[in-house]
């Protein structure tokens, strides 16, 4: 039997493969390799599709988030609000430029920051949040905006792992001030390398990151602001246009993998299954469901016996990493990111995942988890 890869990228590219090679080889003739209109026709249509005014491309998501934390002039004696359970980029950003992570726990339904619990976070030094639309969910934006504006305080949306997704019918990345995209291969819309993206309907914002971006300048060697080299390479552009054209349509095939997921993995009672949210659109770059009756190491190793390749976002939230340990969060600080992080395990998801790979995948799965019918009470 084949193997079941967490993702596979060579499905995906199948599809594209005439169409990207032609306008690959059209740039490479071109000789026009950086910037260019490659790059400013991607911006454009990036920013109609998420219904923003500007798109400024760069070089990954990290350096997104780090630009809009520098338009903002965040920095030194700072704190900034995020989530503990998100890929390390979102803290590091905030650490890189002299502020302070301020962590506030999940929601363990959403997986997201627990809007609830934001509002007691916010003090004097607080100068942003970076609400965090994990695995494709969006975070509950307006309840989150109500407070940011309450506060006076810009947000800052990490829409890396939902492109597309939706909150109240919005676009994430449209909501916040400033929406930081990364299109790493393995994001929903993923790039061939590196690249990134933020969005914003701030023109001086937008015109200001555009100079960030490229050494403080926007006459060549007039320089008028500390800056960074992070642009999106002419191929990478060209190579997302296209792909944006599919992403609609292959954000609609991780849809009906989870639905049937969700179908087949219904009947069992020692796992926790990710929702669906009701007032928005989830675009699943994962889907990840928890373990409820421990073992999740073991079910996990016993699944890549079989050819299952599964994966876990992630293991160790942010306040107990080894290099956050100066921020002394003893555990059980933010005691739903520490269980979930337990608990969690993200099965193989790609829109041309098959159904019978799914069932293979489920099959395996139930045969491993506790037979007893030992209902795990609440879904913590
Ligand atoms: C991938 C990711 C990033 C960083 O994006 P890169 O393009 O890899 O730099 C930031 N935040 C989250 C939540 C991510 O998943």
């Amino acid at each position: 039997m084949n193997n079941i890869p967490p993702l596979d990228l060579t499905r995906q590219y199948q599809q594209i493969d005439s169409e990207v090679s032609t306008q690959v080889l059209e740039i490479l003739r071109s000789g026009r390799y950086i910037g260019g209109a490659a790059v400013s026709h991607f911006e454009q249509v990036f920013a109609q599709y998420t219904g923003t005014e500007y798109s400024v491309g760069c070089n990954s998501g990290t350096d997104a988030l780090y630009l809009a934390l520098r338009v903002l002039n965040i920095g030194t004696g700072d704190e900034v609000i995020t989530s503990p359970f998100t890929f390390i980029a979102t803290a590091e950003v905030i650490s890189l430029l002299g502020a302070k992570p301020v962590f506030v726990d999940i929601d363990p339904e959403s997986y997201n920051l627990d809007v609830s619990q934001l509002e007691a976070a916010i003090t004097e030094r607080t100068k942003a949040i970076i609400p965090v639309h994990l695995f494709g969910r969006p975070v509950v934006m307006d309840a989150l905006m109500a407070i940011a504006q309450r506060h006076n305080l810009p947000v800052i949306e990490d829409c890396a792992q939902a492109t597309g997704a939706e909150w109240q019918g919005q676009k994430v990345g449209s909501i916040g001030h400033l929406g930081c995209f990364s299109f790493f291969p393995t994001k929903n819309l993923g790039a061939c390398g590196d690249g990134g993206a933020i969005t914003t309907n701030n023109p001086d914002l937008a015109a200001q990151l555009r100079m960030l971006r490229e050494h403080g300048s926007k006459e060549r060697y007039i320089h008028e602001l500390i800056g960074v080299n992070s642009r999106l390479d002419a191929l990478q552009a060209a190579i997302l246009t296209i792909k944006l054209s599919h992403l609609d349509q292959w954000n609609e095939g991780r849809s009906q993998v989870a639905q049937r997921y969700h179908k087949l993995l219904s009947p069992l009672d020692t796992i926790a299954l990710p929702s669906s949210p009701d007032q928005g659109k989830a675009v699943w770059n994962q889907y990840s469901i928890r373990i409820l009756a421990g073992e999740r190491d073991n079910i996990r190793a016993k699944l890549a016996e079989q050819g299952i390749s599964t994966m876990i976002y992630y293991p160790i939230p942010l306040h107990q990493q080894p290099v956050y340990q100066h921020l002394n969060h003893p555990p059980g600080s933010f005691p739903h990111s520490e269980q979930v992080a337990r608990q969690i395990l993200a099965l193989p998801m790609f829109p041309e995942l098959s159904p019978s790979e799914q069932e293979r995948v489920v099959d395996a799965l139930s045969a491993m988890l506790p037979r007893e019918k030992n209902r795990v009470a609440g879904r913590l």
